[in-house]
């Protein structure tokens, strides 16, 4: 439990943290187990509502473990239809081996974006390309 000391519906202070296994995924990403914390008030038996949620580090880091599998993904998606790592970034005026970082876990989330954009729409590369 992180920064809950009451209840923030009744002010009650006997809260319980209850744990379920569960899965995250992110686009082109595979499933990745991480355990939910949500906590529960026993004075008014209410939680796990906005805001009364427990600890979500197992959920970061489900969804960074996720994201960096979804690159690689990405990244293999678009080599096999053809579009080399080099050109990507040279159509885009993207760093030399930024592609290569991002699948190093040197991503940002606009980074990734942008490579789902690519991922479902491949063609704009060639028609950006002209
Ligand atoms: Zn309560």
């Amino acid at each position: 439990m992180k920064d809950i000391t009451s209840c923030p519906l009744c002010g009650g202070k006997d809260l319980i943290s209850l744990f379920k296994d569960s899965t995250i995924s992110v686009p082109y990403g595979p499933k990745i187990n991480y355990i939910q914390e949500t906590v529960v008030c026993l004075k008014c038996k209410r939680g796990g509502f906005a805001g009364f949620v427990g600890d979500e580090t197992s959920l970061e880091a489900a969804i960074k473990q996720s994201t960096k599998f979804s690159i690689t993904v990405m990244l293999n998606k678009l080599f096999e239809e053809g579009y080399r790592e080099i050109y990507i970034e040279r159509i885009f005026r993207l760093p030399f081996g930024c592609l290569s970082k991002w699948q190093d876990g040197e991503y940002t989330p606009e980074g990734v974006a942008f490579l789902k954009l690519l991922c479902d729409n491949p063609t704009l590369i060639t028609r950006s390309d002209a």
